[in-house]
């Protein structure tokens, strides 16, 4: 095991996690008190499930995109897919562009693995013969 900076106190710590075990069991009981709270209060909005339980706002947002939460009534509109906007219930992506990022993510994974990437200036296969009329 190596020791590690935890990402979230910057305490020194043996692990295999990004952040130490306190800070591991304090997210873990934040999400645990604010899942709680949404299944009793799925109307609340965030700011007032973020007042309630005193968890912020960023801290809720991760559980959302980390997929761990779902959004309820009192937010519906509030997590919306990074890639086109429109209004999701978990995670980063809506279900069209999920599927859009995991070929994107296969397609360089696969162009690396082939030694195809050498250079990333204006991306994949751009057309060439600008100005050549
Ligand atoms: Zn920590
Ligand atoms: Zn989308």
């Amino acid at each position: 095991m190596e020791l590690k900076n935890c990402k979230r106190c910057g305490k020194l710590h043996y692990g295999t996690g990004r952040v130490c075990s306190d800070c591991m069991k304090k997210e873990e009981e934040k999400f645990l008190l604010v899942k709680s709270y949404l299944k009793e209060n799925p109307d609340s909005s965030l700011i007032k499930v973020s007042e309630e339980t005193g968890v912020t706002v960023p801290e809720i947002e991760k559980f959302l995109r980390d997929g761990r939460l779902e959004v309820t009534t009192g937010m519906s509109d509030y997590l919306k897919c990074m890639k086109c906007g429109s209004p999701i219930k978990t995670g980063k992506y809506c279900a069209d562009c999920e599927k859009k990022v995991m070929n994107d993510v296969k397609t360089v994974y696969r162009s690396v693995a082939s030694g195809e990437i050498k250079t990333q200036k204006g991306g994949p296969k751009m057309h060439t013969d600008f100005g050549r009329k």
